[in-house]
């Protein structure tokens, strides 16, 4: 049996690219510097598969920030404004990721969206009038070469037409298929220069194709396909993932596609369409090996699998490996432990493993099936018991909404438009050395205190001198969002280096949840206690959400989803009492990843996870007094379809990302009548550009427009720890001057 990937994680075993990359922004190291880094990864990534016995080999996902990015820089899908500003093409590329803000002009990074169910983000491709759709870029056809002169012969990938189309923003009544011609055209010039070079194949990635579907959707990917696969040069593999292709399958096996690959691990139904018959002259794709998680593979159930597809399927991931950490050979699990993990490099072994099995070589059989056999840990009879107990009236808060509204006014009285911030500050070199000083051990947990009270005060006495209304601590003792969390929750595992990719440079390391999720000690109430106890404005307690911490974390797969989430929230609902108790009055409790994991398939949407998610988060607060403000945080406003389960929340404020979406938003949670006060962020930070005060004040008036000042809240789109002290500093400076300007005009 043949084996391939989708693609493989490009950062680097040990997070190479970004470190490189990083250093060119700072202007540290060259541009040549920087691709000679790119190209030993890249060299060494195609060795790695080559090596363990892959037998097709995937080129060009490699991406110095993202594919989509690459994909639109490919076929000079580039804002007008970017062609204006005299930058090397490296730089432009970085300008559209990143924004730019220099001698040069002044350019804003391209909105960013998630990749469909990830937390990979990719960036918003712009199709314009005077968009003028060709080849305006190398990359693709260099790395083939770069792979073929190592004796390689790559089967380059690309985002498909079909998907570039539909991830793309539009110019009101302007629509994708203005643009299908001429980059169907565009498309068609690759396959020809690629099969120039000698590539026989060409994977094109339409993941698509797993939504929900409509009848003119389905009519230009026929017509795209039709045009685009006519006298096609090279065989060409539809790549799909993150589900099944339902809507779309009797087209895609209509057409004259060479291979298609299709994701067997989310895509519950990619068997029943397979039996419903697949074309003999082309090649399954079978995506087996879950790209997402990192269990090992059970090989009896593949196998069972296996059996029901054509003997000629070829063995794959069901996504890209972009989205599992490297390997596990530089953790220090126990071996007990590591025997069940699979991350990338490892996933390679699972395919060879399997095409052996295949070729009855059955000693990998019985290994894995004795590891499936063992009992992994012994699960908590509390926490059973904890979740059997749960009635109905633990998922609701009481009074309702309006009421504690109009009790909390009287409370905390707030000036109206009150500022405030996301949560974390500047994670400077310094907290982060002092952090890992403390982990290893080389400064006593006192030194570590006096550090991290020593920010806190700082930072508070800033915030209060700039005239924050409502002031946090800054986070300055965690690493990560879910990571601090877990580590102080009974369930989890951490590894040391399990770095994947969220956007551009930046990475996470999701823990993951081994057994039973409880929480012992108190987690957050000492940092938020002393950061109150030092002044008189009110902090926030600062939590992470059940939804999030599981959505962030590497889940089991032997309970459900929901379970998990009903196992997290109890822990978190004890850890708001207890801030609560401390006398900590207002708690955020973030869920950043909420929308991440909407099911692609609308149809899914509540049955399958709104249903028990929202009900989730509300299990966390449900206990707390009606005077104890809730806040929550989502990360992107993307939830205008989603508005009354998100109201459903119960949350009394929440703060979200508005600035790089154009603040659409806001009409839709008009047009709903939304009660929940909002704080749609005022400036991006993803970017290290800083907004003057009218810039900020133009965007407060525009949401003004749309939201009754009672019910505002000024603050940034997300929390600010990826960011330099100036420009945070200056940016929050212009954030307040600009409401408190504002605020005397209301
Ligand atoms: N409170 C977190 C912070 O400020 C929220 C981060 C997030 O939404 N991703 O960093
Ligand atoms: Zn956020």
């Amino acid at each position: 049996m043949t084996t391939t990937i989708i693609g493989f994680p490009r950062i680097g075993e040990y997070r190479e690219l970004k470190f490189a990359t990083e250093k060119y922004f700072r202007q540290e190291i060259s541009e040549a510097d920087l691709q000679e880094t790119a190209r030993a990864l890249r060299q060494k990534h195609w060795q790695t598969l080559k090596d363990s016995g892959i037998d097709e080999i995937p080129s060009n996902d490699f991406s110095f920030y993202d594919t989509t990015l690459d994909t639109a820089f490919l076929f000079n899908i580039l804002p007008s404004e970017i062609k204006d500003i005299e930058l090397s093409s490296l730089d432009q590329y970085f300008a559209l990721a990143r924004g730019y803000q220099g001698p040069k002009g002044d350019i804003k990074a391209r909105p960013m969206k998630k990749w469909f169910n990830t937390n990979y983000h990719y960036l918003v491709p712009k199709f314009e009038a005077d968009t003028k759709i060709k080849l305006n870029d190398e990359k693709i056809f260099q790395e083939f070469k770069e792979a073929q002169a190592l004796g390689i012969t790559t089967r380059p990938v690309l985002v498909g037409p079909f998907t570039l189309l539909s991830l793309g923003e539009y110019a009101a009544g302007s629509t994708p298929r203005d643009f299908a011609k001429a980059l169907v055209a565009a498309y068609k010039e690759v396959l020809t220069k690629l099969a120039d070079l000698g590539a026989q194949w060409l994977q094109l990635d339409e993941p698509a194709l797993v939504k929900d579907l409509t009848a003119t959707d389905l009519a230009l990917f026929e017509e795209i396909y039709q045009e685009l696969l006519a006298d096609k040069p090279l065989k060409v593999l539809l790549q799909t993932y993150f589900g099944d292709i339902r809507d779309a399958y009797d087209s895609v096996i209509a057409l004259p596609f060479d291979g298609i690959g299709l994701d067997f691990v989310e895509g519950v139904q990619s068997l029943a369409l397979v039996e419903k018959g697949f074309p003999k002259d082309k090649r399954l794709y079978a995506g087996v090996v879950n790209g997402k998680n990192i269990w090992r593979n059970d090989y009896q159930k593949t196998l069972d699998l296996l059996a029901q597809l054509p003997q000629t399927a070829v063995l794959s991931t069901s996504c890209s490996l972009l989205h599992v950490p490297y390997t596990t050979a530089n953790e220090d699990f126990a071996p007990e432990i590591v025997a069940h993990f699979a991350f990338a490099k490892e996933k390679l072994q699972e395919l060879t493993d399997l095409a052996a099995i295949r070729q009855d070589n059955h000693s990998p059989l019985t290994v894995n099936q004795a590891l499936f056999a063992q009992k992994r840990f012994a699960p908590d009879p509390q926490v059973q018991a904890n979740l059997a107990a749960l009635t109905p009236e633990d998922f609701v808060r009481t009074p309702a909404f309006a009421q504690r509204e109009a009790l909390q006014k009287a409370v905390f009285q707030l000036p109206l438009l009150p500022t405030t911030t996301i949560g974390s500050f500047p994670q400077t070199r310094e907290v982060k050395r002092t952090r890992a000083q403390f982990k290893r051990q080389e400064i006593t947990e006192a030194a570590y205190d006096a550090f991290v009270a020593a920010q806190i005060d700082d930072w508070l006495a800033w915030q209060e001198a700039i005239g924050l209304d409502v002031l946090v601590h800054g986070e300055f003792e965690r690493n990560d969002m879910v990571e601090y969390f877990g580590q102080n929750l009974a369930g989890y595992l951490f590894s040391k280096n399990g770095w994947v990719q969220s956007y551009g440079t930046r990475g996470v390391k999701p823990p993951i949840i081994w057994g039973d999720i409880k929480r012992g000690a108190a987690i957050t109430v000492k940092w938020s206690q002393y950061a109150q106890s030092r002044t008189d404005k009110f902090v926030k307690g600062m939590l992470t959400g059940p939804v999030t911490i599981l959505n962030w974390s590497f889940p089991r797969e032997d309970i459900s989803l929901k379970d998990a989430t009903l196992q997290l929230a109890l822990a978190i609902q004890e850890e708001v009492l207890d801030l609560e108790a401390h006398g900590i009055s207002m708690i955020q409790i973030d869920e950043a990843a909420l929308r991440e994991k909407l099911p692609l398939r609308k149809s899914d949407w509540y049955q399958e996870y709104l249903d028990w998610a929202i009900p989730a988060f509300r299990l966390v607060h449900s206990k707390v007094s009606a005077t104890t403000q809730i806040h929550t945080h989502m990360c992107y406003s993307e939830f205008t379809d989603i508005i009354p389960a998100i109201e459903n929340l119960d949350a009394d404020v929440i703060s979200f990302e508005a600035s790089r979406s154009n603040l659409e938003i806001l009409d839709a949670l008009k047009a709903q009548n939304f009660q929940t006060q909002v704080g749609p962020g005022v400036y991006d930070i993803h970017s290290p550009r800083v907004p003057s005060v009218s810039e900020i004040s133009e965007t407060i008036e525009k949401i003004l427009a749309k939201v009754t000042p009672e019910k505002l809240w000024i603050n940034p789109d997300c929390g600010l720890k990826t960011r330099g002290i100036p420009e945070t500093r200056e940016s929050l400076a212009n954030l307040t001057t600009a409401a408190k300007a504002i605020r005397q005009t209301i």
